[in-house]
């Protein structure tokens, strides 16, 4: 087993699970450093693949090649949280994994990230544990009126979820995840939506993001932008709230926890990303260190970087057919586009990010 206690001189290498634009976006931010990056996907075609000197294909449960790939690596991170948790625990046993197991496991289940978030005294919409169709009828009665409800695991982009209006409506909805277990939350009149992207280093050190105000369409980002229209207090509470939930997770690297503004102004916790996020994308260009730059300073024990934020932004994920217009948009503004072949309905092909001077 290695050990890491010192920072991880240029010239290491930080292994990534997951191949997608997040691993691509950090395999560039080492490579800044002087790191390498060994990447890790199921698939033989990741977007990370084009941008990193070592990569591995194989399954995420694929034990044995998982260990020959932590047997490359300095240390281990990941971009994406559904995992299987007992694959993460086993690539700890051969290197230092960051964040580690604890903190994907608690935030990959949507009943335990809220119970923990509860427990921490943070706000969150009433929620309810549902593993039959009775307890989705029982649990909608509880709420008395709209509700949305979840598969506990591997939901992302509105995938394994839907807003249900009575308790047959629910019954119908647990049914339809066939046996997948699942949580009923009632559903948020919030204002708007916002997010806090957040770093702790291997030495317990804290830095947040300005907080961006992101806005959903069709269940998928479409847009994030700072400054958003949170106070001075309510910035400073939702840096507290990220602060309070990387600390209990003595949590090691970048992570986002997604918030609900009420209308009261009320910040509620929807969830936590245990990676990098596509809210803080508009870091690349609008901040000193970014957020990926920021991740692979944790994982490798470095020393944070500066957070603070230079510019006002607003940043765009270019979605599907939309990768099309390329020419057109690299007029626009700072154009990422991820590499993907294909550009299926909702799959995130870019980004484009626009800056402003500081207001
Ligand atoms: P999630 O997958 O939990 O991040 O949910 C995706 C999106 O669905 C959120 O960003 C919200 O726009 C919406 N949503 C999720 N949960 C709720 C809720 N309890 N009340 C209102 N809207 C919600």
């Amino acid at each position: 087993m290695k050990i890491l206690n010192k920072p991880l001189a240029p010239g290491g290498t930080v292994g990534i699970i997951g191949g997608g634009q997040l691993g691509r976006m950090l395999a560039l931010a080492a490579s800044r450093l002087g790191l390498k990056t060994s990447i890790y996907n199921d698939t033989a075609d990741a977007p990370a693949f084009q941008v990193t000197p070592l990569a591995m294909a194989g399954a995420y449960d694929d034990l044995q090649k998982l260990a020959a790939f932590a047997d490359a690596c300095d240390v281990v991170t990941f971009e994406f949280e559904n995992l299987p948790a007992h694959a993460i625990a086993h690539l700890g046993e051969h290197v230092p994994v960051r964040p580690g197991a604890h903190a994907l496991a608690v935030t990959q289940d949507r009943l335990s990230e809220k119970t923990f978030v509860e427990k921490l005294g943070l706000k969150t919409a009433p929620f309810f544990e549902v593993s039959s169709a009775d307890q989705a009828r029982e649990a909608f009665s509880r709420i008395g009126s709209k509700a949305i409800i979840k598969t506990r695991r591997f939901g992302y982009d509105g995938k394994g979820q839907a807003k249900v209006a009575s308790a047959e409506e629910a019954a119908k909805a647990f049914e339809s995840f066939k046996g997948a277990p699942a949580i009923l939350e009632g559903f948020v009149d919030f204002s708007y939506e916002a997010s806090v992207v957040a770093a702790r280093g291997a030495d317990g050190s804290f830095l947040a993001y300005d907080p961006p105000e992101n806005e959903h369409e069709n269940h998928i980002l479409r847009r994030s932008t700072v400054p958003s229209r949170l106070s001075r207090a309510q910035v400073e509470e939702a840096k507290t709230i990220a602060r309070k939930i990387a600390d209990a997770l003595d949590y090691v690297g970048v992570l986002a926890v997604e918030l609900f503004v009420g209308r009261d102004g009320a910040l509620l916790v929807n969830e936590i990303a245990p990676r990098v996020h596509n809210t803080g994308h508009w870091t690349i260009e609008a901040c000193q260190c970014s957020q990926f730059e920021q991740h692979i300073r944790a994982v490798a024990g470095w020393p944070l970087g500066d957070p603070s934020r230079h510019a006002d932004a607003v940043m765009e994920n270019i979605i599907g057919a939309e990768a099309d217009a390329w020419e057109a948009l690299a007029r626009t503004g700072a154009l990422h586009l991820y590499g993907k072949a294909e550009a299926r309905p909702g799959r995130k092909m870019g980004h484009v990010t626009r800056l402003k001077p500081k207001t």
